[in-house]
């Protein structure tokens, strides 16, 4: 470190000693003074930062003074600089003169640097302008003029060359169909605009642009408070970057809203450090202290040390560096010779982006300047603030409005003021009270929306008149004629202050007014008729199982009881005795007869039993193994019968929005014009375009209100669209309607009030105050579940338990106990109609008598014993029988 300063020093010594510092001259023509003050100094500066070892260069300027419309005076002082041998020239800061000034530059390759607004749209090669192009800053107050929704205005202007500055705006009239008048602000006799300002007023309009030279605009700020239009109606946009040089503090707390912009910052410290520089300069003897509050940087001064900082930077670097050797010459107006540097220095120039009091310094291939930011400032009862950001690329205007600073006094914005609260007749947010009296005024009025304003009148201490659009638009822009309709239009104009129903926010909407927080919470959903139960059938108690599952129970239930029958047959174990005391028996029986064997499985499948008992290990397995099948299979029966028997199956047409897009049975529709139209028209799912190209094939299916959309609902076979807290609403009070499918979307309602409105913040906070202690809550319950009407519904669907089964849930069972018991009896019938018939065969008697004697026998309720006739031979018949029975 100590090294490299010795070596430092002694070179410095050396090359001092060894070259005496070489002089550049620049040119500065001016005609204000406080900017030549600012360009020597920044000069003395740079000099002084740079000059060292490594430079040997001390700048020098010549300066003279030229008015801004003495061409000729210009032209004799650039003159007399080129043969001073200037290697570059500052000024003038006229659009007068630049023309000449910059064509003789452009021949004598001498750099030109100009810091004024220069309306032309070429630019020769030669030279750059910091100044930020009045054509590129129209844009910003034509962004400006659609954030704030204006369709009518007056431009203000002082000078036909500062018009173009806002020329944009006057193609709105053209592009737009807005109504943009043009004023001039003429002076009287006696130099005052009260009458250019008087005859503006007397239009009616209160929408300004003002237009005019920084000089002038603090006596037209003045004038027009004196004739009464510095009042909270009127808006006006300052067109001019140094609005915030001037004190406006008297119309802070007059509510007038005023926008302006700046590119300076005052608030930076090098700003700061420049500006009481400069004051030193101009004011030698104020005493500066840390609270200085004296002049403010004008936009051409932050200029004119920028411009000089970044030619000397560019010209350093570029010597030092070797890319250029500055071997000046005098030149001459009348000669055609010119210097080799000056290209090379502007393309330098031009290629730099260099941090400056303006913010960035970028310039395109024609020197104009690009990529600039703005900063937007209000006017509020803390003074000038910035309320946002506007980039010159991208033409976005970025607003802070949550991160502004907080009013000094919290309430000062809002109290003790009357507004018009608009809004729609829209239940439950604002009804007309149901009495017989005559009510006047905001009495008339009943609903959740009108119960948030009053909480918020009472904690801001503002009063309100609550006035009702009467077509019960709520506010739709439109694409064509690029108008709003509804109440956000009713905001615009002015004719409404805040506007509160279940007004949801949109993006659009946020292009044309300002919203507060969501005060609720909601998506789209389906309003539709309940779904239908099923009604029961005679058979339900088959219901458990489906077709196959029977019809796989049959089979198996056949194959087991054969397979019992062969393992039966099978199995040794199984041939028994039938007389257990003969010791030696001539034959063994099987208890496992086919008979018995579908008796066995239907006894097991029935959970019932029968009176047969495998004995072989193969037959317990075979019957263990279908006792199991059984226990599952009825348990699983009796579970889903129980299902089936209470629980109401219900037949929904669709269950959610896809199902509802692709059938073509059920209508559907949406509030024309509203919040859940405009979603599905924006909307780039496939579903929801295929939904919205529904809506717009058929208009008749769009409604003009919820009340229509409800009533089309229970009329008709219709699905309509609407926001969840609306449908909760009206579920319950239509019983028969419901939610189906989930929320399409998430959003909210907000309080709707002009663009930029100075009363957001406050609103905002004070609704979610009234969110934070569960307010908005308990109104919520008060008005959907307890008033008019509401938890109608809801008794019907909680008292639900177990319904008692009614005979069409059972009457199957009935009728399988009828056919079985008729058939039963008729079975008994014929088997016994054989049997006589087998005998009076046998015996050969009449089958006619046996049959009527033995049909006597049964209806004759009261005998109980059966008496056998045997003839004599017929004992051994019987036996015979009876043994042939048995074996088989
Ligand atoms: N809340 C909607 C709006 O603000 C109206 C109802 C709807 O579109 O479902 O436009």
């Amino acid at each position: 470190m100590l090294f490299k300063f010795i070596v430092t020093f002694f070179l410095f010594i050396f090359l001092k000693s060894s070259n005496e510092l070489q002089e550049l001259k620049i040119g500065g023509l001016f005609s204000d003074p406080i900017e030549k003050i600012a360009y020597q100094r920044t000069l003395k500066l740079m000099n002084e930062e740079y000059i060292g070892p490594f430079f040997q260069y001390n700048v020098t300027s010549h300066c003279f003074n030229v008015s801004d419309t003495n061409t000729f005076k210009a032209y004799i002082d650039t003159c007399n600089l080129l043969e001073k041998g200037i290697i570059g020239l500052f000024g003038p800061s006229s659009s007068y003169s630049s023309s000449y000034i910059q064509s003789i530059c452009d021949r004598k390759e001498i750099p030109h640097v100009e810091i004024h607004s220069d309306p032309k749209l070429d630019r020769r090669y030669c030279s750059v302008n910091l100044h930020p192009h009045p054509t590129v800053l129209a844009n910003v107050y034509l962004d400006l003029v659609k954030a704030f929704g204006w369709h009518k205005m007056i431009i203000l202007y002082e000078k036909y060359e500062s018009l173009s500055s806002i020329s944009n705006l006057l193609e709105l009239n053209v592009s737009h169909q807005k109504n943009v008048l043009i004023r001039k602000l003429e002076t009287d006799i006696n130099g005052s605009y009260h009458i250019s300002l008087m005859n503006a007023k007397k239009t009616g309009e209160t929408n300004f642009i003002i237009e005019c030279s920084i000089n002038v605009l603090d006596s037209v700020l003045k004038q027009a408070q004196q004739v009464g239009m510095m009042t909270d109606n009127y808006h006006f946009i300052i067109a001019n970057l140094d609005m915030h040089t001037i004190d406006i503090s008297p119309y802070q707390y007059a509510g007038t809203n005023i926008t302006g912009l700046r590119i300076v910052n005052p608030n930076s410290p090098d700003v700061i450090r420049h500006t009481k520089e400069i004051q030193k300069l101009i004011i030698p003897s104020t005493n500066f202290n840390e609270n200085f509050q004296g002049i403010k940087l004008r936009l051409r001064t932050a200029l004119t040390i920028d411009s000089v900082r970044l030619f000397y930077e560019t010209v350093h670097d570029l010597l030092s560096a070797g890319i250029i050797n500055l071997n000046t010459q005098p030149m001459y107006c009348n000669t055609t010779d010119s210097w080799h540097n000056g290209y090379t220095i502007i393309n330098y120039m031009k290629r730099r982006v260099f941090d400056g009091l303006t913010g960035e310094l970028r310039f395109d291939y024609e020197g104009f300047r690009r990529d600039f930011k703005l900063d937007i400032m209000e006017l509020s009862v803390e003074g000038l603030i910035k309320i946002g950001d506007w980039n010159s690329t991208s033409r976005q205007i970025v607003t802070k409005h949550l991160n502004r600073a907080e009013p000094l006094l919290t309430e000062r914005n809002l109290f003790n003021k009357t507004f018009f609260i608009i809004t729609c007749l829209t239940a439950p947010y604002a009804m007309l009270k149901e009495t017989t009296t005559q009510l006047i005024g905001n009495d008339r009025f009943e609903g959740f929306g009108i119960d948030v304003i009053d909480k918020l009148s009472k904690l801001l201490g503002f009063n309100y008149t609550i006035i009702i659009q009467p077509d019960g638009q709520y506010g739709n822009f439109n694409r064509t004629s690029n108008e709003w309709n509804g109440m956000i239009k009713e905001i615009i104009e002015d004719r409404a202050d805040f506007g509160i129903v279940d007004l949801t926010i949109t993006s659009e909407r946020e292009n044309g007014v300002d919203f507060t927080m969501p005060f609720m919470n909601l998506g789209i959903c389906i309003l539709y008729r309940k779904p239908e139960p099923v009604p029961p059938s005679l058979f339900m108690f088959a219901s458990p199982f489906s077709l196959s599952v029977w019809l796989m129970l049959g089979v198996a239930y056949f194959l087991v009881s054969f397979a019992i029958f062969v393992i039966g047959r099978l199995s040794p174990s199984e041939w028994v005795n039938p007389y257990p005391c003969v010791e030696e028996p001539e034959f063994l029986i099987n208890q496992f007869s086919i008979r018995n064997c579908l008796w066995f499985t239907v006894g097991a499948l029935m959970q019932q039993g029968s009176e047969l008992e495998p004995k072989s290990i193969s037959t317990r397995t075979a019957s263990g193994v279908w006792w199991f099948f059984t226990l599952i299979m009825v348990s699983s029966y009796t579970a889903n019968l129980a299902a089936f028997l209470t629980v109401e199956t219900l037949v929904t047409s669709f269950k959610n929005i896809e199902e509802l897009s692709r059938q073509t049975e059920i209508k559907y529709g949406a509030k024309r014009d509203g919040a859940t139209a405009n979603f599905f028209r924006d909307s780039n799912i496939s579903t929801y375009q295929k939904i919205w190209r529904h809506m717009a094939l058929h208009p008749e299916d769009m409604v003009n209100s919820n009340d229509e959309g409800v009533a089309k609902v229970e009329k008709e076979n219709y699905a309509y669209l609407m926001e969840s807290t609306s449908i909760e609403y009206e579920t319950e009070r239509h019983c028969s309607l419901a939610q189906v499918g989930n929320l399409l979307d998430d959003k909210g309602y907000g309080i709707a009030m002009k663009k930029f409105s100075e009363y957001r913040n406050e609103m905002s906070r004070e609704v979610l105050k009234l969110q934070e202690t569960g307010e908005l809550s308990q109104l919520k319950i008060k008005w959907w579940k307890e008033k008019r009407g509401g938890g109608k519904c809801a008794s019907k669907s909680e008292g639900g338990d177990a319904t008692p089964l009614d005979l069409k849930n059972v009457g199957g069972v009935f009728l399988v106990l009828f056919v079985g018991s008729i058939m039963g009896l008729i079975g008994s019938f014929l088997e016994m109609a054989y049997q006589v018939w087998q005998e009076c065969k046998e015996k050969k008697r009449c089958f006619k008598e046996d049959l009527i004697r033995n049909l006597k026998f049964v209806v004759h309720f009261k005998q109980n014993i059966k008496e056998l006739s045997y003839d004599d031979d017929d004992n051994e018949v019987s036996e015979a029988n009876l043994l042939e029975s048995i074996k088989s």
